[in-house]
Formats: C-alpha cells, sequence, structure tokens
C-alpha cells in the first residue's frame, strides 16, 4: 500500500513558481527525509501534502485516496513544526488533547492516549505544566506527542530538531527513530542536516529549487549521486 503519492504537483504564489512538477511515493511504514538548501521549497511541500496550502497543479494521494479537496484535519497525517507551536495558555496535557476533543473523542479515548504518548516521550511528570515552564526538548516532545496522540498514518515533520541543541538533537533523533518502529506510521522528515538524513532515512529525495534532483536510499545517494549538486550534499567526499 502507498501511503502517500504526489503526481505533478506544482505550486506557485503569483508569479513566484515555487513546486515544480514533484513525483513522490512515499509506501506504508517509509522513513522518508527532504533535504535540500534553505528556500528550495521543503516546508512549501510539508504545507501541500497536510493540506494548509492548495496545489496550482497536481495529484495528492494519501492511502489511496486523492485528498486535494480533502481539509487537513482529515487527511489522517499530523504535522511537527520546527517552532513547536504549542498553545502558551494551555498545559501540556491541554496541548496534547486539543485536536482530540476538537474531533470528538471521547474522554477515555483522550486520557489513554495521552497516557500512551507520554509515556513514549517521557513526558509524564510534565503534564501540568505549561509550555514557558519547559525546556526546548521538553517543548519539542509535547509537539511530537501532540501529533502521536491523533494516531495519523502519516507524519510530516518540519526541521523539528534545528532549534535544539547538538547533544539533544541527537537524543530526539534517536526518539524520533524509536518511535518510528513502534508506531509502524510512514513519516516524513524534512532537514537540512545530512547526518539526520543519512541516520534515518530508509529513503532519501533531495529538492533543488523547487524540483526533485534525485531520490535513493542513503546508500544508493552516497555512493551514486546523480551530480554535483547531490554529492555535495550527501555523496562521498571525492
Ligand atoms: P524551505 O522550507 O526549503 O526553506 P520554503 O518552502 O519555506 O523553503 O520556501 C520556498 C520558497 O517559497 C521561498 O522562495 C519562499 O520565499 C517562497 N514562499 C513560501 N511561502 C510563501 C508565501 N506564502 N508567499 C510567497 N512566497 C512564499
Ligand atoms: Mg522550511
Amino acid at each position: 500500500m502507498t501511503a502517500l503519492s504526489l503526481k505533478n504537483v506544482n505550486k506557485s504564489f503569483g508569479d513566484i513558481h515555487v513546486l515544480k512538477d514533484i513525483n513522490i511515493e512515499v509506501e506504508e511504514g517509509e522513513f522518508v527525509v527532504f533535504v535540500g538548501p534553505s528556500g528550495c521549497g521543503k516546508s512549501t511541500l510539508l504545507r501541500v501534502i497536510a493540506g494548509l496550502e492548495d496545489a496550482t497543479s497536481g495529484e495528492i494521494h494519501i492511502a489511496g485516496n486523492q485528498v486535494n479537496l480533502t481539509p487537513p484535519s482529515k487527511r489522517g497525517i499530523a504535522m511537527v513544526f520546527q517552532s513547536y507551536a504549542l498553545y502558551p495558555h494551555l498545559n501540556v496535557r491541554g496541548n496534547m488533547t486539543l485536536a482530540l476533543k476538537q474531533e470528538g473523542q471521547p474522554k477515555a479515548v483522550i486520557a489513554e492516549r495521552v497516557q500512551k504518548a507520554a509515556n513514549m516521550l517521557d513526558l509524564g511528570p510534565y503534564l501540568d505544566r505549561y509550555p514557558s515552564e519547559l525546556s526546548g526538548g521538553q517543548r519539542q516532545r509535547v509537539a511530537i506527542g501532540r501529533a502521536i496522540v491523533r494516531e495519523p498514518k502519516l507524519f510530516l515533520f518540519d526541521e523539528p530538531l534545528s532549534n535544539l541543541d547538538a547533544a539533544l538533537r541527537m537524543n530526539t533523533r534517536i526518539e524520533i527513530a524509536n518511535l518510528h518502529s513502534q508506531l509502524g506510521a510512514s513519516m516524513i522528515y524534512v532537514t537540512h542536516d545530512q547526518t539526520e538524513a543519512m541516520t534515518l532515512a530508509d529513503k532519501i529525495v533531495v529538492l533543488r529549487d523547487g524540483r526533485v534532483e534525485q531520490i535513493g536510499s542513503p546508500m544508493e545517494l552516497y555512493n551514486n549521486p546523480a551530480n554535483q549538486f547531490v554529492a555535495g550534499f550527501l555523496g562521498a567526499p571525492s
């Protein structure tokens, strides 16, 4: 089963053509990393997949259904942003349950999912704290927890570690890899960090100036980069 299929997706903002004929397939359970320099369109691509932006043309299929006109909350995905985007006036529990309450989930289901996610992320002791009382790493775990409780089939991560220091980045990276194997969900992970891409990915999509430059496993890209650009990003030093 294909979790996500993008067919000739284009996105323009006025005269600015940001995404150009994007074709990507993500298989169920696959961990796919999008890499590319700042401004190449990574966040826009995630936002188009999530439905936060409309594609100008092309088709988006999630789990076999065409979702171009499906609102974000009905796409079966959850997105984790670089900026955490937590609600400052809600405590950790409130942040993690808001979407579930809006979905009208029963209280028992909400309580069970929050407990499960809190255990996975070691957030149990922090459920009554407010975002301002948490460290950066804890806030990012809450943002991840908020995605997990929705039990999405597809997770979208937009540079989730870029605001963390080096040691925390490594811990959180390992945590995300563990989550992926525990949850078995498909994940798309945006980064411009080569180490993150090489260690996390089943498959890497290299983006440049709104186009797909190359798609392959970390080893394929490392050993056989299609061109100098890919080599510069991921390839073996020559
Ligand atoms: P990345 O995440 O790879 O750094 P982005 O997707 O944020 O890149 O941006 C890609 C390009 O699209 C940039 O040139 C950016 O200025 C432009 N862009 C993104 N969002 C908008 C918008 N809402 N309106 C106009 N231009 C935008
Ligand atoms: Mg971005």
